[in-house]
């Protein structure tokens, strides 16, 4: 018994030869697998009851599933979801007037140590399989039908984990979400948003596969964007830079930095000197975003007016700066919010 969804198309045509079916009906199997996102055999109506059988026996579907879904009272929908294996990941769908996005996890936990982050106090479990990252945009495109009457626009790899880490399946699962004989949607409309891991950065310019970049800066002084992000240590703000440059001449689209302000940590005149500095190196944009505490005392503070002053400041320098509301505080959706329950 092997999981059918690690099997690519041809492998799934040699599979039909040994069984004597037509090597070119493999192509509906996979339809139902990777465009449909079909969870068992039996529902494959077009297959004849014998093939059904046959792949009944030799094969099996992993699903994930929805343990829990939480509706925020501005719309917010976060389903904890549960994997094979027992354990939990989280997923969001957050609406807009003309938008629905879905925020995806990449890993189960994180093994990066952001201070700030909910989801660095767990482990580093294991990656997310290919299948169960497209599941989970799968499902949040049936929710935002089911609830907003639309599909799918967006999608943003800011849920669990560091994507850059789980680097190949989080690449073949952009495929499957956007290659026709997949889910068929826009890589325009997908965003990676990653700490920073410069070659990873540059490997995933070489895909050609043109999703959006973010980066999570928070700092652009070093030694305190170590303090806050310490496993970037191993990773200078200049390789950082080199990488980002090297992303924009291969993919000519800009990157966004995302940033929280912290009093007492980044709310100084020097910080959003070194914001300018760095951004100015690169097209590119800041999203302010809001802080979610997550009960890390020296990170619990917002400074509104370092904030209004940061968007001052970048203004003037002619940076594009948008403050980004937090969504879905009340459910525990927010960023840096998702760590399931029952694995803390
Ligand atoms: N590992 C990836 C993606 C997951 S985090 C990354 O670092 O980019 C998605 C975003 O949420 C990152 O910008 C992260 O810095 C931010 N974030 C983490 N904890 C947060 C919190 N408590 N409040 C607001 N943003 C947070």
């Amino acid at each position: 018994m092997k999981d059918i969804r690690t099997l690519n198309l041809d492998q799934i045509k040699d599979y039909f030869g040994t069984i004597g079916e037509k090597p070119f009906r493999a192509k509906q199997v996979y339809d139902w697998l990777w465009s449909k996102n079909m969870h068992s055999f039996d529902e494959m109506t077009n297959l004849s009851k014998d093939l059904r059988e046959n792949l009944t026996r030799d094969f099996f579907i992993n699903p994930i599933s929805v343990d829990l879904l939480q509706k925020s009272t501005d719309g917010t929908i976060k389903n904890g979801v549960k994997l094979h294996d027992g354990l939990m990941v989280e997923s969001v769908l957050i609406p807009t007037e003309s938008r629905s996005t879905a925020c995806v996890s990449s890993q189960v936990g994180c093994s990066l140590n952001c201070e700030f982050c909910a989801t660095a106090k767990l482990k580093r479990m294991r990656n997310l399989e290919v299948a169960e990252i497209v599941d989970q945009v799968a499902l949040i495109d049936r929710q935002s039908k089911e609830y907003f009457d639309r599909p799918l626009t967006n999608i943003v790899f800011m849920g669990m984990g560091e994507p850059m880490m789980n680097y190949k399946n989080v690449v073949e699962a952009i495929h499957k979400i956007t290659k026709p004989e997949g889910l068929g949607m826009s890589p325009r409309r997908i965003t990676v948003s990653t700490s920073g891991i410069p070659k990873m950065i540059k490997m995933l310019a070489d895909e050609e596969i043109k999703v959006k970049l973010a980066l999570s800066l928070h700092s652009a002084i070093e030694h305190k964007r170590n303090d806050i992000m310490p496993f970037s240590e191993k990773f200078p703000l200049t390789d950082i830079m080199d990488a980002l440059q090297y992303w924009y001449q291969k993919t000519g689209s800009p990157i966004t930095f995302e940033y929280c302000v912290w009093k007492g940590i980044n709310d100084g005149d020097e910080d959003i000197k070194a914001l300018i500095r760095y951004c100015r190196q690169v097209p590119s944009k800041v999203n302010l975003i809001q802080y979610n505490p997550i009960g890390e005392g020296k990170f619990d503070h917002r400074s509104i007016a370092a904030e209004e002053k940061y968007v001052r400041e970048l203004e003037k320098a002619g940076i594009t700066i948008m403050v980004r509301k937090s969504r879905g505080g009340d459910i525990d959706a927010a960023c840096g919010q998702l760590a399931n329950k029952s694995a803390e």
